[in-house]
């Protein structure tokens, strides 16, 4: 049986409270794409589309390009078969689709509030984090993520060292390099967090460095992988399902960070999850509570190891609308 939908899409902006810095540059406005379907019965899925093209996704202009050709009713068969170039927006419709059928579908349905605890929380970059990790702790993180390969690696050792004395003992904390590193850099990361911890220096845990050198240096991270006791994890290697396959068959058995907003079909994540049984931390692209909603979902399904997940990113925007609908009509 075909099933029909209304469907309707608004764009929207949300600006960071900071701009977020990475290896990839400077972002201060987050742009994206809300999905509404409504079935012949008027119930309502909602989702949405939160592209990052400089990590792997569509841009925001061929998700839109995407939307404004379809047709104003469309069907399950359109959902299913949007093409793996646009996985943000296989991740948008499908959520939708998927909602519809489910109490999310009431007009009135809130966002669930994240408990902080079993959330990693995003510390700003280079010397700010030494301030807000305190008062991040304070708020229930118990997990952290700090960005490396920003600034000279020999400043981000120094301040890697303050950070492991002021976070209190028995935090957790991820390295991100997002890719920024050389093969000599990460070396050296990798080393002094081994070397720490061998000489109980260390008074946190590293839980795992996060794609230390860029996407072409698969081999060499796999290497590293398997020469330091610091655990790596892959992120912008496997910014979409058929980038996780590809790494999971070259033999990538640490960990996965998936992003679901720009993985592409979560049906087809799920099989994949259960087949292979990979090591996954799910994590946020800054998405509103539609696509966090969605995203947390199927963290919850597929997440194994007790793995904080990467949502502990409310301090970067402005409190939001709890209520989809109002987050709809204010578009
Ligand atoms: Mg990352």
């Amino acid at each position: 049986m075909t099933n029909e939908y209304r469907f309707e899409f608004r764009p929207y902006q949300r600006r960071f409270l900071r701009s977020l810095t990475t290896n990839h540059g400077k972002w201060d406005i987050r742009e994206g794409i809300i999905l509404r379907l409504t079935d012949e019965s008027g119930k309502v899925g909602w989702g949405e589309i939160a592209p990052i093209s400089w990590f792997g996704s569509e841009t925001l202009e061929e998700a839109l390009d995407f939307c404004r050709q379809l047709p104003g009713e469309i069907t399950d068969e359109i959902i299913f078969s949007i093409p793996d170039e646009l996985p943000a927006c296989q991740f948008g419709f499908e959520s939708a689709w998927e909602w519809e059928s489910e109490f999310f579908s009431m007009p009135n349905a809130q966002c669930p509030m994240p408990h902080a605890q079993s959330y990693s929380a995003l510390l700003p970059s280079g010397e700010a984090a030494l301030n807000q990790g305190e008062t991040l702790w304070q708020q229930g993180y118990r997990t952290f993520k700090w960005k490396i390969g920003v600034d000279a690696i020999a400043d981000e050792l120094k301040i890697f060292e303050s950070l492991i004395h002021t976070l209190p003992a028995s935090a957790k904390l991820r390295l991100d390099a997002n890719g920024g590193l050389s093969y000599e850099e990460a070396k050296l990361w990798l080393w002094t967090c081994d070397n720490l911890k061998a000489n109980g220096k260390i008074p946190i845990e590293i839980e795992f460095m996060e794609q230390p050198l860029p996407v072409e240096k698969f081999q060499q991270m796999l290497e590293l992988s398997l020469s330091y006791e610091t655990a790596i994890a892959l992120d912008e290697s496997v910014a979409t399902l058929g980038q996780l396959a590809a790494c999971y068959q070259k033999g990538w058995r640490g960990i996965f960070v998936i992003k679901p907003g720009i993985v592409g079909s979560a049906s087809r994540l799920r099989t994949f999850c259960q087949q292979y049984q990979i090591d996954t931390v799910f994590s946020s692209v800054f998405e509103t509570a539609i696509a966090r909603l969605a995203a947390l979902q199927l963290a919850a399904e597929l997440s194994r190891n007790n793995r904080a997940i990467g949502f502990g990113i409310d301090h970067f925007f402005e409190q939001e609308e709890t209520c989809f609908q109002s987050l709809w009509n204010d578009l």
